[in-house]
Protein backbone atom coordinates (compact mmCIF):
# COMPACT_ATOMS: atom_id res chain seq x y z
CA UNK A 1 0.00 0.00 0.00
CA UNK A 2 2.66 2.74 0.61
CA UNK A 3 4.67 1.70 -2.02
CA UNK A 4 1.79 2.76 -4.63
CA UNK A 5 1.31 5.70 -2.07
CA UNK A 6 4.51 7.04 -2.56
CA UNK A 7 4.30 6.84 -6.38
CA UNK A 8 0.97 8.05 -6.79
CA UNK A 9 2.57 10.92 -4.94
CA UNK A 10 5.42 11.58 -7.22
CA UNK A 11 3.17 11.45 -10.45
CA UNK A 12 0.51 13.41 -8.87
CA UNK A 13 3.25 16.26 -7.80
CA UNK A 14 3.88 17.31 -11.77
CA UNK A 15 0.06 17.43 -12.42
CA UNK A 16 -0.93 19.92 -9.76
CA UNK A 17 1.78 22.07 -10.57
CA UNK A 18 0.82 22.58 -13.88
CA UNK A 19 -2.63 22.19 -12.89
CA UNK A 20 -2.08 25.45 -11.17
CA UNK A 21 -0.66 27.41 -13.40
CA UNK A 22 -3.30 26.51 -15.93
CA UNK A 23 -6.58 26.79 -14.17
CA UNK A 24 -9.52 28.71 -13.49
CA UNK A 25 -10.60 30.48 -10.19
CA UNK A 26 -14.59 31.50 -10.49
CA UNK A 27 -15.95 33.05 -7.55
CA UNK A 28 -19.32 33.34 -6.06
CA UNK A 29 -20.22 36.09 -4.36
CA UNK A 30 -23.69 36.38 -2.93
CA UNK A 31 -23.27 39.71 -1.17
CA UNK A 32 -26.91 40.02 1.17
CA UNK A 33 -29.43 37.91 2.45
CA UNK A 34 -32.55 38.57 -0.34
CA UNK A 35 -30.40 39.88 -2.96
CA UNK A 36 -31.54 39.07 -6.34
CA UNK A 37 -28.26 39.14 -8.28
CA UNK A 38 -25.08 36.57 -7.88
CA UNK A 39 -22.29 37.82 -9.17
CA UNK A 40 -20.04 35.59 -10.76
CA UNK A 41 -16.09 36.57 -11.36
CA UNK A 42 -13.75 34.92 -13.64
CA UNK A 43 -10.19 35.27 -13.19
CA UNK A 44 -8.16 33.37 -16.46
CA UNK A 45 -4.91 31.48 -15.83
CA UNK A 46 -3.31 34.79 -17.17
CA UNK A 47 -3.93 37.67 -19.24
CA UNK A 48 -5.56 36.47 -22.24
CA UNK A 49 -4.85 37.61 -26.00
CA UNK A 50 -8.47 39.49 -26.71
CA UNK A 51 -10.93 39.38 -28.16
CA UNK A 52 -12.27 36.00 -26.22
CA UNK A 53 -15.74 34.89 -26.70
CA UNK A 54 -18.00 34.06 -22.85
CA UNK A 55 -20.79 31.91 -23.42
CA UNK A 56 -23.54 31.05 -21.33
CA UNK A 57 -25.34 27.16 -21.61
CA UNK A 58 -28.82 27.43 -22.90
CA UNK A 59 -28.41 23.53 -22.98
CA UNK A 60 -29.20 21.60 -19.84
CA UNK A 61 -27.18 18.01 -19.71
CA UNK A 62 -29.78 15.37 -19.74
CA UNK A 63 -32.86 17.81 -19.59
CA UNK A 64 -33.53 17.54 -23.66
CA UNK A 65 -34.34 20.57 -24.00
CA UNK A 66 -33.45 24.72 -23.77
CA UNK A 67 -33.26 27.29 -21.02
CA UNK A 68 -32.15 30.61 -22.44
CA UNK A 69 -29.81 31.33 -19.09
CA UNK A 70 -27.82 34.22 -20.94
CA UNK A 71 -31.20 36.39 -20.72
CA UNK A 72 -30.61 36.40 -16.99
CA UNK A 73 -27.06 37.84 -17.25
CA UNK A 74 -26.29 41.69 -17.23
CA UNK A 75 -23.80 43.36 -16.98
CA UNK A 76 -20.95 41.75 -18.21
CA UNK A 77 -17.20 43.31 -17.62
CA UNK A 78 -13.71 42.73 -18.40
CA UNK A 79 -10.57 43.91 -17.27
CA UNK A 80 -7.10 43.72 -18.06
CA UNK A 81 -4.22 42.63 -15.77
CA UNK A 82 -3.56 46.19 -14.56
CA UNK A 83 -7.64 45.99 -13.53
CA UNK A 84 -8.30 48.77 -16.80
CA UNK A 85 -11.70 48.22 -17.82
CA UNK A 86 -12.20 46.43 -21.15
CA UNK A 87 -14.93 46.37 -24.25
CA UNK A 88 -17.83 43.79 -23.79
CA UNK A 89 -20.10 43.32 -27.06
CA UNK A 90 -23.41 40.84 -26.85
CA UNK A 91 -23.14 38.86 -30.23
CA UNK A 92 -25.37 36.34 -31.37
CA UNK A 93 -26.52 33.11 -29.17
CA UNK A 94 -25.90 32.96 -25.79
CA UNK A 95 -22.54 34.68 -26.77
CA UNK A 96 -20.35 37.82 -25.26
CA UNK A 97 -17.38 39.15 -27.28
CA UNK A 98 -14.95 40.26 -24.36
CA UNK A 99 -11.89 42.77 -24.69
CA UNK A 100 -10.68 43.69 -28.57
CA UNK A 101 -7.57 43.16 -30.51
CA UNK A 102 -4.66 44.11 -28.96
CA UNK A 103 -6.06 43.76 -25.58
CA UNK A 104 -5.42 41.02 -22.82
CA UNK A 105 -7.97 39.88 -20.43
CA UNK A 106 -7.57 39.03 -17.26
CA UNK A 107 -10.62 39.19 -15.25
CA UNK A 108 -14.86 38.70 -16.47
CA UNK A 109 -17.57 39.37 -14.06
CA UNK A 110 -21.25 39.62 -14.13
CA UNK A 111 -24.45 39.50 -12.37
CA UNK A 112 -27.01 36.76 -12.68
CA UNK A 113 -30.79 38.15 -11.83
CA UNK A 114 -32.21 35.14 -9.89
CA UNK A 115 -35.47 36.61 -8.94
CA UNK A 116 -36.05 36.97 -12.91
CA UNK A 117 -34.79 33.67 -13.79
CA UNK A 118 -37.54 31.54 -11.37
CA UNK A 119 -39.98 34.30 -12.76
CA UNK A 120 -39.47 33.54 -16.50
CA UNK A 121 -38.38 29.86 -16.31
CA UNK A 122 -41.81 27.67 -15.35
CA UNK A 123 -40.02 24.56 -15.33
CA UNK A 124 -39.24 24.29 -11.58
CA UNK A 125 -35.81 21.65 -12.12
CA UNK A 126 -34.21 24.31 -14.48
CA UNK A 127 -34.27 27.12 -11.91
CA UNK A 128 -32.05 28.72 -9.19
CA UNK A 129 -33.71 30.42 -6.95
CA UNK A 130 -33.42 32.81 -3.90
CA UNK A 131 -35.74 33.00 -0.69
CA UNK A 132 -34.72 35.58 2.62
CA UNK A 133 -33.10 33.05 4.42
CA UNK A 134 -31.64 30.32 1.15
CA UNK A 135 -29.94 30.01 -1.78
CA UNK A 136 -30.14 27.74 -4.13
CA UNK A 137 -28.04 27.65 -7.25
CA UNK A 138 -27.56 25.06 -10.17
CA UNK A 139 -24.50 25.42 -11.74
CA UNK A 140 -25.28 25.47 -15.46
CA UNK A 141 -27.98 28.21 -14.94
CA UNK A 142 -25.18 30.88 -13.50
CA UNK A 143 -21.68 29.78 -14.65
CA UNK A 144 -20.76 30.81 -18.33
CA UNK A 145 -16.81 29.41 -19.58
CA UNK A 146 -14.59 31.43 -22.42
CA UNK A 147 -14.90 29.46 -25.63
CA UNK A 148 -11.70 27.34 -25.79
CA UNK A 149 -11.12 26.99 -22.25
CA UNK A 150 -14.05 24.36 -21.00
CA UNK A 151 -11.36 21.70 -20.43
CA UNK A 152 -9.05 23.59 -17.75
CA UNK A 153 -9.75 22.58 -14.00
CA UNK A 154 -11.21 25.40 -12.27
CA UNK A 155 -11.00 26.60 -8.13
CA UNK A 156 -14.60 27.15 -6.90
CA UNK A 157 -14.79 30.35 -4.04
CA UNK A 158 -18.39 31.24 -3.06
CA UNK A 159 -18.97 33.87 -0.42
CA UNK A 160 -21.90 34.65 1.38
CA UNK A 161 -23.19 36.55 3.80
CA UNK A 162 -21.62 36.37 7.01
CA UNK A 163 -22.76 33.23 9.30
CA UNK A 164 -24.20 31.84 6.46
CA UNK A 165 -23.63 28.49 5.91
CA UNK A 166 -22.33 27.20 2.34
CA UNK A 167 -22.74 23.84 0.58
CA UNK A 168 -21.29 22.89 -2.16
CA UNK A 169 -21.74 19.60 -3.95
CA UNK A 170 -18.31 19.54 -5.04
CA UNK A 171 -16.98 19.46 -1.79
CA UNK A 172 -19.98 18.74 0.56
CA UNK A 173 -18.76 18.60 4.34
CA UNK A 174 -20.77 19.10 7.49
CA UNK A 175 -20.82 21.25 9.55
CA UNK A 176 -21.18 23.27 6.26
CA UNK A 177 -18.62 26.29 6.11
CA UNK A 178 -19.88 29.49 6.55
CA UNK A 179 -19.46 33.14 4.66
CA UNK A 180 -16.88 31.40 2.62
CA UNK A 181 -15.98 28.18 1.00
CA UNK A 182 -13.66 26.52 -1.54
CA UNK A 183 -13.68 23.51 -4.41
CA UNK A 184 -12.22 22.09 -7.17
CA UNK A 185 -13.49 21.07 -10.58
CA UNK A 186 -11.71 19.00 -13.26
CA UNK A 187 -13.32 20.52 -16.05
CA UNK A 188 -16.25 23.82 -16.84
CA UNK A 189 -18.69 20.58 -17.56
CA UNK A 190 -18.69 19.38 -13.85
CA UNK A 191 -18.44 22.86 -12.67
CA UNK A 192 -21.75 23.34 -14.20
CA UNK A 193 -23.04 19.95 -13.27
CA UNK A 194 -22.53 20.85 -9.64
CA UNK A 195 -24.86 23.02 -7.07
CA UNK A 196 -24.52 25.81 -4.72
CA UNK A 197 -27.14 25.93 -1.41
CA UNK A 198 -26.59 28.13 1.39
CA UNK A 199 -28.24 29.98 4.17
CA UNK A 200 -30.08 29.52 7.44
CA UNK A 201 -32.97 27.99 5.82
CA UNK A 202 -30.54 25.30 4.60
CA UNK A 203 -30.94 21.62 6.39
CA UNK A 204 -28.34 19.19 6.54
CA UNK A 205 -27.68 15.53 6.87
CA UNK A 206 -24.60 13.23 6.18
CA UNK A 207 -25.45 9.99 6.31
CA UNK A 208 -23.01 6.71 6.56
CA UNK A 209 -23.53 4.48 3.20
CA UNK A 210 -21.38 2.96 0.99
CA UNK A 211 -20.40 6.32 0.30
CA UNK A 212 -21.22 9.19 2.30
CA UNK A 213 -24.62 10.48 1.49
CA UNK A 214 -25.24 14.14 1.94
CA UNK A 215 -29.12 15.06 1.94
CA UNK A 216 -29.39 19.49 1.35
CA UNK A 217 -32.90 20.42 2.09
CA UNK A 218 -35.00 23.01 2.04
CA UNK A 219 -38.45 23.03 2.69
CA UNK A 220 -41.57 25.34 2.63
CA UNK A 221 -43.92 23.62 4.35
CA UNK A 222 -43.35 20.87 7.25
CA UNK A 223 -41.82 17.66 6.40
CA UNK A 224 -40.14 14.70 7.72
CA UNK A 225 -36.55 15.18 6.71
CA UNK A 226 -35.27 12.54 8.74
CA UNK A 227 -37.53 9.96 6.46
CA UNK A 228 -36.35 11.69 3.31
CA UNK A 229 -32.64 11.22 3.66
CA UNK A 230 -33.76 7.23 5.19
CA UNK A 231 -34.89 6.55 1.61
CA UNK A 232 -32.48 8.27 -0.15
CA UNK A 233 -29.66 6.75 1.58
CA UNK A 234 -31.45 3.31 0.67
CA UNK A 235 -32.34 3.84 -2.66
CA UNK A 236 -28.30 4.69 -2.99
CA UNK A 237 -27.44 1.97 -1.09
CA UNK A 238 -29.53 -0.17 -3.65
CA UNK A 239 -28.64 1.25 -6.84
CA UNK A 240 -24.72 1.26 -5.73
CA UNK A 241 -25.67 -2.73 -4.86
CA UNK A 242 -27.12 -2.99 -8.33
CA UNK A 243 -24.04 -2.19 -10.18
CA UNK A 244 -21.85 -3.60 -7.99
CA UNK A 245 -19.66 -0.32 -6.58
CA UNK A 246 -19.68 3.57 -6.91
CA UNK A 247 -18.27 5.59 -9.82
CA UNK A 248 -18.36 8.50 -7.29
CA UNK A 249 -16.63 9.09 -3.86
CA UNK A 250 -19.64 11.36 -2.01
CA UNK A 251 -23.21 11.91 -3.51
CA UNK A 252 -25.58 14.63 -2.55
CA UNK A 253 -29.30 14.49 -2.78
CA UNK A 254 -30.58 18.68 -3.18
CA UNK A 255 -34.48 18.78 -2.04
CA UNK A 256 -35.74 21.59 -2.20
CA UNK A 257 -40.04 21.56 -1.52
CA UNK A 258 -41.80 24.48 -2.74
CA UNK A 259 -44.79 26.47 -2.60
CA UNK A 260 -45.78 27.40 -6.24
CA UNK A 261 -44.90 30.75 -7.81
CA UNK A 262 -47.16 30.96 -9.89
CA UNK A 263 -50.20 28.26 -11.21
CA UNK A 264 -48.10 28.34 -14.69
CA UNK A 265 -44.75 27.35 -12.91
CA UNK A 266 -44.29 22.89 -12.98
CA UNK A 267 -43.03 21.09 -10.27
CA UNK A 268 -42.57 17.85 -11.23
CA UNK A 269 -39.30 17.06 -12.41
CA UNK A 270 -36.22 16.26 -10.74
CA UNK A 271 -32.67 16.71 -12.53
CA UNK A 272 -29.19 13.97 -12.38
CA UNK A 273 -25.53 15.01 -11.73
CA UNK A 274 -22.55 13.64 -12.04
CA UNK A 275 -22.46 13.07 -8.08
CA UNK A 276 -25.72 14.53 -6.98
CA UNK A 277 -29.31 14.91 -7.89
CA UNK A 278 -31.67 17.60 -7.61
CA UNK A 279 -35.57 17.09 -6.95
CA UNK A 280 -37.48 20.73 -6.74
CA UNK A 281 -40.86 19.73 -6.37
CA UNK A 282 -43.55 21.20 -4.69
CA UNK A 283 -44.59 20.66 -0.86
CA UNK A 284 -47.02 18.49 -1.15
CA UNK A 285 -44.62 16.16 -2.72
CA UNK A 286 -43.20 16.25 0.94
CA UNK A 287 -42.86 12.74 2.84
CA UNK A 288 -44.71 12.95 6.46
CA UNK A 289 -45.12 10.59 8.90
CA UNK A 290 -48.63 10.28 7.32
CA UNK A 291 -46.92 9.46 4.01
CA UNK A 292 -48.58 6.05 2.76
CA UNK A 293 -46.54 3.44 2.00
CA UNK A 294 -46.93 4.00 -1.80
CA UNK A 295 -46.21 7.53 -1.32
CA UNK A 296 -42.73 6.46 0.68
CA UNK A 297 -42.07 3.82 -2.08
CA UNK A 298 -42.67 6.63 -5.11
CA UNK A 299 -39.74 8.38 -3.86
CA UNK A 300 -37.74 6.16 -3.39
CA UNK A 301 -38.49 5.12 -6.15
CA UNK A 302 -37.28 8.40 -8.07
CA UNK A 303 -34.36 8.77 -5.69
CA UNK A 304 -32.98 5.35 -7.43
CA UNK A 305 -33.79 6.24 -11.07
CA UNK A 306 -31.63 9.70 -10.63
CA UNK A 307 -29.17 8.16 -9.09
CA UNK A 308 -28.95 5.29 -11.44
CA UNK A 309 -28.27 8.38 -13.85
CA UNK A 310 -24.94 8.60 -12.46
CA UNK A 311 -24.07 5.59 -14.06
CA UNK A 312 -26.23 5.64 -17.02
CA UNK A 313 -26.09 8.61 -19.14
CA UNK A 314 -23.34 10.16 -16.49
CA UNK A 315 -20.88 7.61 -16.98
CA UNK A 316 -22.42 5.44 -20.08
CA UNK A 317 -23.74 7.47 -22.65
CA UNK A 318 -24.66 6.89 -26.09
CA UNK A 319 -23.52 9.39 -28.59
CA UNK A 320 -24.19 13.42 -28.07
CA UNK A 321 -24.22 13.38 -24.52
CA UNK A 322 -20.49 13.97 -24.69
CA UNK A 323 -18.51 16.33 -25.06
CA UNK A 324 -21.74 18.44 -24.22
CA UNK A 325 -22.57 21.23 -26.92
CA UNK A 326 -23.97 23.97 -24.39
CA UNK A 327 -25.36 26.35 -26.95
CA UNK A 328 -28.00 24.29 -28.47
CA UNK A 329 -29.27 20.88 -27.03
CA UNK A 330 -27.41 18.29 -28.47
CA UNK A 331 -29.73 15.44 -31.13
CA UNK A 332 -29.76 11.82 -29.08
CA UNK A 333 -30.48 8.82 -30.68
CA UNK A 334 -30.24 6.86 -27.48
CA UNK A 335 -32.80 8.68 -24.82
CA UNK A 336 -35.05 5.83 -24.75
CA UNK A 337 -31.81 3.58 -23.15
CA UNK A 338 -31.10 6.21 -21.20
CA UNK A 339 -33.89 6.72 -19.86
CA UNK A 340 -35.81 3.36 -20.11
CA UNK A 341 -32.60 1.46 -18.93
CA UNK A 342 -32.22 3.74 -15.70
CA UNK A 343 -35.97 3.21 -14.97
CA UNK A 344 -35.94 -0.53 -15.38
CA UNK A 345 -32.55 -0.37 -13.13
CA UNK A 346 -34.23 1.23 -10.51
CA UNK A 347 -37.21 -0.99 -10.99
CA UNK A 348 -35.27 -3.77 -10.09
CA UNK A 349 -33.01 -2.43 -7.60
CA UNK A 350 -35.63 -1.14 -4.93
CA UNK A 351 -37.02 -4.70 -5.74
CA UNK A 352 -34.33 -6.22 -3.96
CA UNK A 353 -35.65 -4.96 -0.80
CA UNK A 354 -38.99 -6.97 -1.29
CA UNK A 355 -39.70 -10.47 -1.44
CA UNK A 356 -40.07 -12.84 -4.08
CA UNK A 357 -43.69 -12.68 -4.89
CA UNK A 358 -43.98 -9.32 -3.53
CA UNK A 359 -41.05 -8.40 -6.33
CA UNK A 360 -43.44 -10.39 -8.73
CA UNK A 361 -46.47 -8.26 -7.96
CA UNK A 362 -44.37 -4.79 -8.36
CA UNK A 363 -43.00 -6.16 -11.43
CA UNK A 364 -45.90 -6.63 -13.16
CA UNK A 365 -48.08 -3.37 -12.11
CA UNK A 366 -45.17 -1.39 -12.92
CA UNK A 367 -44.37 -2.83 -16.38
CA UNK A 368 -48.27 -2.80 -17.17
CA UNK A 369 -48.42 0.70 -16.47
CA UNK A 370 -45.71 1.44 -19.06
CA UNK A 371 -47.63 -0.96 -21.36
CA UNK A 372 -50.49 1.25 -20.99
CA UNK A 373 -48.61 4.60 -21.82
CA UNK A 374 -47.04 3.15 -24.77
CA UNK A 375 -50.40 1.72 -25.99
CA UNK A 376 -52.41 4.47 -24.80
CA UNK A 377 -50.03 7.09 -27.35
CA UNK A 378 -51.28 8.70 -30.01
CA UNK A 379 -51.05 6.57 -33.43
CA UNK A 380 -48.40 9.34 -34.65
CA UNK A 381 -45.77 8.84 -31.94
CA UNK A 382 -46.67 4.95 -31.92
CA UNK A 383 -45.67 5.04 -35.71
CA UNK A 384 -42.06 6.49 -34.96
CA UNK A 385 -39.08 4.34 -34.48
CA UNK A 386 -37.10 4.74 -31.04
CA UNK A 387 -34.14 6.55 -32.93
CA UNK A 388 -36.61 9.25 -34.66
CA UNK A 389 -38.66 9.94 -31.11
CA UNK A 390 -35.30 10.24 -29.23
CA UNK A 391 -34.40 12.59 -31.81
CA UNK A 392 -37.68 14.66 -31.58
CA UNK A 393 -37.41 13.89 -27.42
CA UNK A 394 -33.90 15.57 -27.80
CA UNK A 395 -35.39 19.04 -27.30
CA UNK A 396 -38.90 18.90 -25.90
CA UNK A 397 -38.72 15.51 -23.95
CA UNK A 398 -40.23 17.20 -20.73
CA UNK A 399 -42.07 19.72 -22.98
CA UNK A 400 -44.14 17.79 -24.55
CA UNK A 401 -44.18 14.46 -21.93
CA UNK A 402 -46.01 12.67 -24.67
CA UNK A 403 -42.16 11.58 -26.27
CA UNK A 404 -40.48 11.58 -22.66
CA UNK A 405 -42.96 9.23 -21.16
CA UNK A 406 -42.95 7.10 -24.52
CA UNK A 407 -39.29 6.60 -24.89
CA UNK A 408 -38.94 5.81 -21.19
CA UNK A 409 -41.32 3.72 -21.19
CA UNK A 410 -40.69 1.50 -24.73
CA UNK A 411 -36.93 1.49 -23.52
CA UNK A 412 -38.03 0.46 -19.93
CA UNK A 413 -40.06 -2.44 -21.70
CA UNK A 414 -36.94 -3.13 -23.87
CA UNK A 415 -34.66 -3.89 -20.84
CA UNK A 416 -37.74 -5.86 -19.27
CA UNK A 417 -37.50 -8.43 -22.40
CA UNK A 418 -33.95 -8.23 -22.67
CA UNK A 419 -33.80 -9.39 -19.22
CA UNK A 420 -36.29 -12.35 -19.56
CA UNK A 421 -34.36 -13.22 -22.28
CA UNK A 422 -30.77 -13.59 -20.78
CA UNK A 423 -32.33 -15.25 -17.82
CA UNK A 424 -33.68 -17.68 -19.67
CA UNK A 425 -31.06 -18.67 -21.87
CA UNK A 426 -28.43 -18.67 -19.28
CA UNK A 427 -30.86 -20.72 -17.44
CA UNK A 428 -31.11 -18.35 -14.44
CA UNK A 429 -27.21 -17.59 -14.19
CA UNK A 430 -26.96 -13.98 -15.94
CA UNK A 431 -29.39 -11.10 -15.68
CA UNK A 432 -29.68 -7.78 -17.34
CA UNK A 433 -27.85 -6.44 -13.96
CA UNK A 434 -24.54 -7.89 -15.58
CA UNK A 435 -25.14 -6.55 -19.06
CA UNK A 436 -25.28 -3.05 -17.47
CA UNK A 437 -22.07 -4.14 -15.53
CA UNK A 438 -20.68 -4.87 -18.57
CA UNK A 439 -21.85 -1.63 -20.09
CA UNK A 440 -20.05 -0.17 -17.35
CA UNK A 441 -16.92 -1.58 -17.58
CA UNK A 442 -17.07 -0.93 -21.27
CA UNK A 443 -17.33 3.03 -20.72
CA UNK A 444 -14.58 2.56 -18.52
CA UNK A 445 -12.49 1.15 -20.72
CA UNK A 446 -13.39 3.40 -24.08
CA UNK A 447 -13.96 6.40 -22.64
CA UNK A 448 -16.41 7.26 -25.29
CA UNK A 449 -19.99 6.96 -26.57
CA UNK A 450 -21.09 3.38 -27.69
CA UNK A 451 -23.05 3.42 -30.88
CA UNK A 452 -26.21 1.53 -30.57
CA UNK A 453 -25.27 -1.47 -33.25
CA UNK A 454 -22.22 -1.91 -30.33
CA UNK A 455 -24.45 -2.34 -27.55
CA UNK A 456 -25.50 -5.89 -28.26
CA UNK A 457 -22.11 -7.34 -27.94
CA UNK A 458 -21.25 -5.52 -24.98
CA UNK A 459 -24.11 -6.40 -22.97
CA UNK A 460 -23.60 -10.16 -24.32
CA UNK A 461 -19.83 -9.71 -22.78
CA UNK A 462 -21.57 -9.79 -18.99
CA UNK A 463 -24.08 -12.06 -19.64
CA UNK A 464 -23.11 -14.17 -22.86
CA UNK A 465 -26.65 -14.09 -24.25
CA UNK A 466 -27.27 -12.13 -27.76
CA UNK A 467 -30.29 -9.76 -26.92
CA UNK A 468 -29.84 -8.25 -30.50
CA UNK A 469 -33.51 -9.16 -31.68
CA UNK A 470 -34.75 -7.74 -28.74
CA UNK A 471 -33.37 -4.73 -29.27
CA UNK A 472 -34.08 -4.32 -32.63
CA UNK A 473 -37.48 -5.34 -32.10
CA UNK A 474 -38.22 -2.56 -29.96
CA UNK A 475 -35.89 -0.05 -32.08
CA UNK A 476 -38.98 -0.69 -34.80
CA UNK A 477 -42.22 1.09 -35.22
CA UNK A 478 -45.32 0.09 -32.78
CA UNK A 479 -47.43 0.30 -35.75
CA UNK A 480 -46.90 0.74 -39.69
ZN1 LIG B 1 -34.56 10.02 -15.89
Amino acid sequence: MRFVFTIAVLLCAPVLATSQQTQLTYVVHYSAPGSERVRVSMTLPDAQPAALILVMPRAIPMAYGEQQFDRYVDPVLAFSESGESLPVQRSDGPRWTIGKAGARVRRIEYDVNLVRMEREILGASDSSRVRPAYVGLLGYSIFGFVDGFEDRPIRLQIDGPAGWPIFSTLAPQLPAATGSTAAQAASFYALADSQIAMGPKLQLQRLAGTVPLFVAFYAEGEVDTELHGKLALEAMEQVIAYFGSAPFRHYTTLIELLRPVSPEHRYGFSMEHLDSSTYYLSIDRGITSKSTAEQTGRERFNFAHHIAHAWVPKRAYGEGYFPFTWELAPMIDTIWLSEGFARYVAMEAVSAGRTESESKVYRQRTLDVLRGIVSESPAFIRRMTLVELSRVGSTRYSEDFRTGRNLFSRGALMAAEMDERIRERSAGKKTFRDGMRSLMTWSTRNRRAFRIVELPAILAEGTGVDTREVMEKWLQPLDR
